[in-house]
């Protein structure tokens, strides 16, 4: 293989680039980005980038030495607008177009909107950009923050407004936030979090629309599903991500909640493979840093194999930061399993706590306790699959 292409600029894009040079590949590298920013983390912007401690500087996912070493030829703000059935032409916003014998895909999510054009002070928050966006109409002073989803993005954003001062809501159109993903007894207890710092949770109600006015068509308020009117000076909608896929219609490769791939990232055409939150990887999409990470490794191998010689095993992870706790799970749970604390109390808001069904441990969740919940997460992995095979 001669020349690689990578499309999309940040954390699962690098990590394959990388993974690509690590593994002996010397040939041509280009990487397209549509932000015109080189990769940057993004959990920090929901978190402490938002609060102001952690400065722009502080979120690059790789510094210049390392950008060098890679050796790649960067088309930072260019979009790849199509792919060729054959798969081995990118076209580029522009008119341009990439040739390439192997293709990284790692276009990652994008935001769910709200219908209609947002008016001014209403926000969603993936890049850097919106990020900045948000962090401006914070600094306008104390304000009454709406947050349209309990989610990650809703929880982080909100803990996050609150330790600035503003007064926070959170929005929630199920019945209670993170349930898909905690299970409902432990989700309550996170979404408890809300409450000891004074943000407002309503749940189970839907928006109808975002009301604004004056000569900025500022936002006033949101209207909720069932009649009553929030004011707000500033809202952040978090409701959920698509697959940035948009670009691939009509390429001949498998679309449906993502880029279809086998457990080694390879789509049907093995010089393509697709890696991180555009990834529907054996059937199913994780939208978590490290996923995106870890898949990359496997998807370089099978690129440069030509065919899946390995296949992504690891056990699904992910951290929140809310109001001063860490929250961390791992593991692959279904609806059904039993969560019980093993440890210390949900009360003081922190313990640790294991999912089991059959009499064996799924997934671990721990709330404050990084040590134990690395020690059970490691313990977890071994007894259910080795990493990679
Ligand atoms: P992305 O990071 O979305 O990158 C895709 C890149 O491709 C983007 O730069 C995009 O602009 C670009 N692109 C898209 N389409 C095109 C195109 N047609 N042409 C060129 N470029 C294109 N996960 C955790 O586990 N823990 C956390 O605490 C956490 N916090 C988060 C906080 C925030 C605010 C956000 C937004 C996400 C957070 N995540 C967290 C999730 C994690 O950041 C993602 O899983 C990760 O960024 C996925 O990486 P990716 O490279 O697949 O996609
Ligand atoms: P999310 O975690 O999927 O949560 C979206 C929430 O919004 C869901 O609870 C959803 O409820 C609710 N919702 C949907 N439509 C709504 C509406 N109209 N009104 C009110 N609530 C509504 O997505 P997210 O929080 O937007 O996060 C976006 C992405 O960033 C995800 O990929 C997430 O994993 C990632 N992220 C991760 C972290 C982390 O891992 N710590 C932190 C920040 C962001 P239903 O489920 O009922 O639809």
């Amino acid at each position: 293989m001669k020349s690689v292409a990578v499309i999309g600029a940040s954390l699962a894009g690098l990590y394959t680039a990388r993974a690509l040079r690590a593994q002996g590949f010397d040939g041509r590298l280009v990487i397209v980005g549509d932000e015109r920013h080189r990769p940057y983390d993004r959990p920090p912007l929901s978190k402490d980038f938002l609060t102001g401690t952690t400065g722009q500087d502080q979120l690059a996912l790789a510094d210049a030495e390392e950008i060098a070493e890679l050796d790649a030829e960067w088309l930072l703000g260019t979009r790849a607008t199509g792919l060729d059935t054959g798969g081995r032409t990118v076209l580029l916003d522009g008119g341009r177009s990439l040739t390439t014998d192997g293709l990284v895909i790692a276009t990652g999510a994008t935001p769910r909107r709200l219908p209609g054009t947002p008016p001014t002070g209403a926000h969603t928050l993936r890049t850097l950009d919106d990020a900045q966006a948000l962090r401006a109409d914070l600094a306008r002073g104390p304000a009454r923050v709406v947050v349209i989803g309990g989610g990650f993005i809703g929880a982080e954003v909100a803990s996050s407004c609150a330790g600035l001062g503003h007064d926070v809501t959170v929005v929630e159109a199920a019945p209670l936030p993170l349930v898909p993903q905690l299970g409902d007894a432990m989700a309550r207890i996170c979404s408890a979090l809300h409450a000891d710092h004074g943000v407002a949770l309503i749940t189970g109600t839907g928006v109808a629309r975002l009301h604004s006015g004056g000569g900025e068509n500022r936002v006033t308020g949101v209207e909720l599903t069932d009649g009553r009117l929030l004011p707000a000076d500033v809202v952040v909608i978090g409701i959920g991500v698509r697959p940035h896929t948009a670009w691939l219609e009509g390429s001949g490769l498998p679309l449906d909640d993502g880029v279809r791939c086998d457990a080694g990232g390879v789509t049907p055409l093995p010089q393509i493979v697709a890696v991180g939150d555009v990834a529907r990887v054996d059937g199913s999409r994780t939208e978590h840093w490290t996923s995106a990470t870890e898949q990359a490794a496997v998807a370089a191998q099978n690129l440069l194999a030509g065919s899946t010689v390995a296949r992504h095993r690891s056990l699904p992870y992910f951290w929140s930061d809310q109001y001063g706790v860490r929250i961390q799970f791992a593991g692959r749970r279904l609806p059904t399993d039993t969560p019980r604390i093993v440890e210390g109390s949900p009360d003081d808001r922190s313990f640790l706590a294991c999912y089991e069904r059959d009499g064996h441990t799924t997934a671990v969740l721990a709330l404050n306790r990084p040590r134990p919940f690395m020690r059970l997460r490691r313990e977890l992995a071994r007894a259910t699959q080795p990493a990679t095979t």
